[in-house]
């Protein structure tokens, strides 16, 4: 397997940092520059960062120069990840696809374009094919993947079996979100220690909008969106890491229990052959304590990269209620799209 020379913008941050952490013994990808806003170009690394994981800060970037982001400074790399803020992610990102070189973000800002995949390798791989739509180059080297909004991947990836066996007919859901999610510094101390703040600025359309993408059809290059009503509800808890999601679901087709927990016991993640460095063994896991799952002890689950089920019961308004969680860094941030990296790598698109 080739080695891959990958940049990473927004290193300075909380998902860059998440990046570091995960990419330090990856066996395709290195991380060869770095890049964070004027504020940090120019320090070693270790300068720069305010290092907030529980590992030690790599070697391999201590000293490595924070550089701007800018494409012409990033020649030397094959691709690049971005955990860049999103008021700054819409320039930078195109800049870097139009110099023909892919740029694999967390930002929301191309999300929703027409021509930019979404993507949950384990939910709609085949969605990667949009990519041949893409304009910012001539030949097609420069482009840009998207992973979803870190509530939209438990919610999505546990609504796909229900959505292929009985279709989804609406959805309420209210999250229940780790202040990890907000960045660093990130939410004040006094505003949620001991507290609970019910209203995340942005979140609820991100919600409500990217699951439908997610779980549509390509076709003829452009993804027909699935169609059902989505209520949102986003809140910030005192949790390190880890979103909760309270999910109810009306289905197209009337479904026991006993068969919704089947379709999701049993669903086949379509890349589960593709031998991927970072794909969980079990990208669903069904929780049969009505206890499970909390974030504290399942967020790190399979590295991180799994979403947990549990408390799935009879609802009283619509069909079914269930609890989801997954780690917003990680398998929201980071984790998704480092696996992103490894489809694409595996489809041909990075070589
Ligand atoms: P963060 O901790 O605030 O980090 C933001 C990063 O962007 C820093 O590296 C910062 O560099 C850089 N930046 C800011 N302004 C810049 C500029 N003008 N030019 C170049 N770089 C600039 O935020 P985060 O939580 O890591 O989130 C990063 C992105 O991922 C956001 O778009 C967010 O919405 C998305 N996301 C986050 C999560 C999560 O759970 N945290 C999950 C999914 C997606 P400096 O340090 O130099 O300022």
């Amino acid at each position: 397997m080739t080695s891959f020379r990958v940049g990473l913008l927004g290193a300075t941050g909380a998902v860059g940092q998440k990046f570091i952490k995960i990419l330090e013994n990856h066996p395709w990808f290195q991380i060869t520059a770095l890049g964070a806003s004027k504020r940090s170009a120019g320090k070693p690394y270790a300068e720069a960062a305010n290092w907030i994981e529980s590992t030690p800060m790599p070697e391999s970037v201590k000293q490595l120069k924070v550089l701007e982001c800018k494409s012409e400074l990033f020649k030397d790399v094959d691709f690049v990840f971005s955990g860049l803020d999103s008021s700054v992610a819409t320039d930078i990102e195109g800049d870097f696809a139009k110099a023909g070189i892919p740029v694999i973000s967390n930002a929301k800002n191309y999300r929703t374009d027409p021509t930019v995949p979404l993507l949950i390798p384990e939910v709609n791989p085949d969605h990667i094919d949009l990519i041949h739509e893409q304009r910012f180059t001539k030949d097609g080297s420069g482009w840009i993947v998207t992973n979803p909004n870190c509530v939209a991947v438990p919610l999505t990836t546990s609504l796909k079996p229900l959505h292929d066996a009985f279709g989804i007919s609406s959805l309420v859901v209210t999250s229940m979100q780790a202040i990890s999610g907000a960045g660093y510094p990130g939410v004040p101390s006094l505003d949620i220690m001991g507290n609970v703040i019910p209203y995340i600025g942005g979140e609820e359309s991100k919600i409500r909008q990217e699951p439908l993408k997610l779980l549509g059809t390509l076709s003829k290059g452009a993804v027909k969106y699935a169609d059902f009503p989505i209520e949102a509800t986003a809140t910030r808890v005192p949790v390190i890491n880890g979103h909760l999601l309270s999910i109810t679901v009306g289905l197209k087709m009337k479904a026991d229990l006993d068969e919704i927990r089947d379709a999701m016991n049993n669903w086949k993640s379509p890349i589960h052959e593709l031998d991927l460095p970072s794909a969980p063994e079990f990208p669903l896991k069904v929780h049969t304590d009505p206890r499970y799952p909390q974030p504290r002890l399942h967020a790190d689950s399979e590295g991180g990269m799994q979403t947990a089920v549990g408390r799935i019961r009879q609802a009283h308004v619509m069909d079914v209620s269930y609890i989801a969680m997954a780690h917003n860094t990680v398998r929201g941030a980071a984790g998704g799209a480092i696996l992103n990296a490894e489809l694409l790598v595996r489809k041909g698109f990075l070589k």
